[in-house]
């Protein structure tokens, strides 16, 4: 079984991916992993850069992985253009469309803390320490992180609408399109998805 994961940063995608990971037996791969953990030399020269792969070799290395699981994947955080939807042409998946409002990515992301020792990551209403600003784990002061300041999501925000849009109508044309409203809490996110999977996969 092949996925293909497309949502807002906030959208909670990478928890349920976990989840479904688990549920399904299949690996889930995040673009991330993959580029950290490539062996070429120029190309962790190019992420040390802080720059960005081009297209061709990004699906190049994405692509070498993906052979290796026999059984199928979940793939997070590619394709992120056009162009890369094409090369997973050969592969029949199924695409989970994480949709939630801005707003609510944007309240849900402004309660994020994380630990400065640490980097475990809190949220002041569904996982709060239990010490205020305090890590529960190795007593690090909690902070909030860059990613997560109003003003870097609204920017995260248009930049993943701008290059996610096209995205959407390639998918929703092709019929492999399956929207996941995930405004919700993650069970009732989750428990969407297997009636999904169940009934269409
Ligand atoms: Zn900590």
């Amino acid at each position: 079984m092949y996925i293909i994961l497309l949502g807002a940063p906030g959208s909670g995608k990478g928890t349920q991916a976990e989840k479904l990971s688990k549920h399904l037996g299949i690996p889930h791969i995040s673009t991330g992993d993959i580029m950290r953990s490539n062996p070429d030399p120029k190309i962790q020269a190019i992420l040390s850069a802080g720059k960005l792969v081009s297209d061709e070799q990004m699906i190049e290395i994405v692509l070498n992985r993906l052979k290796e699981e026999k059984k199928g994947w979940i793939l997070d955080g590619f394709p992120r253009t056009i162009g890369q939807a094409d090369a997973l042409k050969t592969y029949p998946a199924k695409v989970l469309y994480f949709k939630i409002d801005d707003e609510i990515v944007k309240k849900r992301l402004s309660l994020r803390r994380s630990c400065s020792k640490c980097k475990a990551i809190y949220h002041l209403e569904n996982k709060p320490p239990v010490t205020p600003s305090v890590c529960d784990s190795c007593g690090g002061m909690l902070v909030q992180r860059n990613d997560d300041l109003a003003e870097i999501i609204n920017e995260r925000l248009t930049v993943y609408h701008e290059k996610t849009a096209p995205l959407i109508a390639h998918y929703r044309k092709e019929g492999s399109l399956l929207e996941i409203p995930s405004s919700g809490s993650p069970e009732e996110t989750y428990s969407t998805i297997i009636k999904l999977i169940d009934t269409v996969i």
